[in-house]
């Protein structure tokens, strides 16, 4: 009887060698860890599958705990099974806008110029309401949103200013100084202050 390779998809029968109570091919066990080869056995698919289905977590804990790894691991697989544009191994960020946001069209919105210095709160408020947003991993003055600028404008406290650069692109800005009609301030005048038992007046001098 021959034996094949226990990989799921791989017919190999030459070389194989035993990992546990498995058997793998040369050309297996040099593509992945031991870890991955058990993972792809127990799921019976390949390790990209695995990643693609924990992808109803919808974030790196949650596909991480599902997989049974660390997220940093899962963060290393994204970028040894996945590659972007460049054919450079993808950043999460980058798996994350190409396989699990759904709203394909986002927008840029770039806060450099504002008075917002934490884009994860930004992030946190514009998921709270149900819309998709993710920090740039190339640079975290960039949030990419499927939020509307209306939408924006609505959730930000300060009513920023978007102003659009082109298309898709924003950059957000503090809004202009608003002058109002003061109230007239009451001047509180301390002409005198009783220091212990002297009742020596002490004036202020006032500009
Ligand atoms: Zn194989």
């Amino acid at each position: 009887m021959t034996i094949t390779c226990n990989s799921p998809g791989c017919s190999n029968t030459s070389n194989l060698k035993s990992v546990e109570d498995s058997y793998f091919c040369e050309d297996c066990r040099s593509a992945h860890s031991k870890n991955v080869l058990m993972l792809q056995v127990e799921h019976e698919k390949p390790i990209r599958d695995i990643i693609l289905d924990s992808r109803i977590f919808k974030n790196a804990n949650g596909m991480a705990d599902y997989i049974g790894v660390t997220f940093v691991t899962l963060y290393d697989w994204i970028r040894k099974y996945f590659l972007n544009e460049e054919g450079e191994g993808m950043t999460f960020q980058e798996f994350r806008r190409d396989f699990i946001c759904k709203p394909k069209k986002c927008i840029l919105l770039d806060i450099r110029k504002s008075t917002y210095h934490r884009p994860d709160y930004i992030v946190r408020k514009i998921r709270n309401r149900g819309k998709c947003a993710c920090i740039n991993s190339m640079n975290s003055s960039y949030i990419m949103t499927s939020a509307t600028i209306s939408e924006l404008r609505e959730l930000l406290a300060g009513s920023p200013e978007l102003k659009k650069v082109s298309d898709g692109y924003y950059a957000m800005s503090p809004s202009p100084v608003k002058f109002f009609h003061a109230k007239p301030v009451k001047i509180i005048n301390f002409s005198a202050v009783h220091i212990g038992m002297s009742y020596t007046p002490v004036h202020f001098s006032r500009l």
